[in-house]
């Protein structure tokens, strides 16, 4: 509940000021428990999703729990729409978009909330094993934007799919069960780290330098010359039937073990793996399945790729989306004509559902005080991003802003408002400019995340809440 109290004893001059508020301050009881609640649900969601394919997986699954039927069935049938359908469409297995139809037709206009469920990583190169030094071990090219030192000599897990010779796909995680073994990038000790310590950080470990270990023992065979990496092979081939030809044909994420900790004495906050950008993905998935009979076709989409660019045919840049819509607006219309997807997409309002970089108490320097977002300050409204002086940014129209900012603060939804970082100390981006391209009004709209990109990351239960109920209330408007 708003403090209806404190806002009425203002006085007149100090209205002329603005001023963010703590989430927390005003949380009812019931909005408390709600925000725990949550916040458990969202722990599990991240256990199961550590890569874009498990997400995806886990978001079709919850789809069809809740009764979203796959378009691929609509579309053999040629079923026509009807206001509040709720249908879902995949592509790849990395790629998701939930759709319920709206009381208006297609041609309105969306209203689209689109997160991303790829996560900086470090991916097993196509011929990643070798031995050397009496260990065996596998080589990794990094995704995304990581700081390279910080992936060493933490416990890290194996996560993905591998098709073989003949043609059957495995998959496999291995590192997350308590009793599974894990993996390590390993570090030079500080006694011998003196070179080391004077590099600068981004080189202190390099690229070629993120191997991780995977076994120690020699197997004994007088034909070969590389007894542990052997004995992994048999390993391999005994328990996953994987050969070493295999891994060129696979996609193996190395990732950190473990599960997602409430962290805090307080228990406000979450620790994990992966919150850039589940900690979008999943309150915009439970607001979908929340939103009842909306005007215009309300639109969740998981898309992959964003972390190096959201390229490829799951990016954002890809045709998928504009595809799928294409096809609803064929089931709707019973014909179709590109001018009704030209149309949809250029009356569609967007909240580009990312995470954006909290203040760091720490390190204050990166950051303006009055422009900067705080972690359980609620969900939010970020108007550009991009680097040297915007560049690459949707840049949100004061309109839009005027509107969004609007329906939050009449809904109780606590919200702040803020850049990445201070002018030219970097930058960032999303998939907003992407759907901004294509005539949509478009606004990045998410979470407060310290640790962005490390392997551990940090949010406030509260900001997630908050996300989620903004996100509620912009998909049944
Ligand atoms: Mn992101
Ligand atoms: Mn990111």
């Amino acid at each position: 509940m708003v403090n209806k109290e404190s806002s009425t004893k203002k006085t007149n001059t100090e209205k002329l000021f603005h001023q963010f508020k703590n989430a927390w301050v005003d949380l009812s009881d019931k909005d408390k428990e709600n925000t725990f609640q949550m916040a458990e649900e969202y722990k599990k969601f991240l256990d199961i999703g550590k890569t874009e394919r498990e997400c995806a997986s886990e978001i079709i699954t919850m789809a069809k729990n809740n009764g979203f039927k796959n378009i691929e069935e609509l579309i053999a049938n040629k079923t026509p729409l009807k206001p509040g359908m709720k249908i879902f469409a995949s592509f790849k297995e990395k790629t998701v978009a939930l759709f319920i139809t709206g009381k208006e037709s297609i041609e309105a206009g969306m209203n689209i909330i689109g997160s991303h469920i790829d996560s900086p990583r470090l991916d097993l190169k196509g011929s990643p094993l070798y031995e050397d030094a009496e260990l065996a071990l596998l080589k990794t090219h990094y995704y995304g934007g990581i700081k390279k030192y910080q992936w060493a000599a933490i416990p890290l897990a194996l996560h993905g799919v591998i098709v073989k010779r003949d043609g059957n796909k495995t998959t496999i995680s291995i590192g997350e069960a308590d009793d599974d073994p894990v993996f390590v990038v390993s570090d030079i000790l500080p006694h011998l780290g003196k070179d080391q310590a004077a590099k600068k950080a981004s080189e202190a470990i390099t690229g070629e330098q993120l191997n991780v270990i995977i076994g120690n023992i020699p197997m004994n065979d007088k034909k070969v010359k590389e007894h542990i990496k052997l004995n992994i092979l048999s390993i391999l081939k005994e328990k996953y039937q994987i050969e070493e030809e295999d891994f060129i044909s696979a996609e193996i994420e190395v990732v950190p073990a473990g599960k997602a900790k409430d962290a805090g004495l307080d228990r406000s906050l979450i620790l994990a793996y992966g919150h850039d950008d589940r900690v979008s993905a999943f309150p915009s998935l439970k607001s979908i399945f929340e939103t009842k009979n909306p005007s215009k076709m309300a639109v969740a989409l998981f898309t992959d790729k964003e972390e190096i660019g959201s390229v490829g045919n799951t990016g954002m840049c890809s045709a998928f989306f504009d595809n799928t819509v294409a096809e609803l607006i064929a089931l709707e219309k019973q014909n179709y004509n590109e001018l009704y997807l030209r149309r949809a997409l250029a009356k569609s309002k967007v909240l580009s559902a990312d995470v954006n970089a909290g203040f760091d108490p720490s390190f204050p320097d990166v950051f303006d005080k009055k422009n900067s977002s705080y972690m359980g300050k609620g969900v939010i409204l970020t108007k550009f991003t991009g680097s040297r002086g915007k560049s690459d940014a949707n840049d949100a129209h004061a309109e839009f802003i005027g509107k969004i900012k609007n329906l939050f603060s009449a809904n109780d939804i606590v919200w702040q408002a803020s850049e990445l970082g201070k002018v030219d100390a970097g930058g960032g981006g999303t998939i907003a400019y992407i759907l901004a391209n294509k005539g949509a009004d478009v606004i990045d709209c998410g979470v407060a995340v310290l640790n962005m990109h490390a392997p551990f990351e940090l949010i406030s239960k509260v900001d997630l809440f908050m996300a989620y109920k903004a996100y509620k209330v912009f998909l049944q408007n």
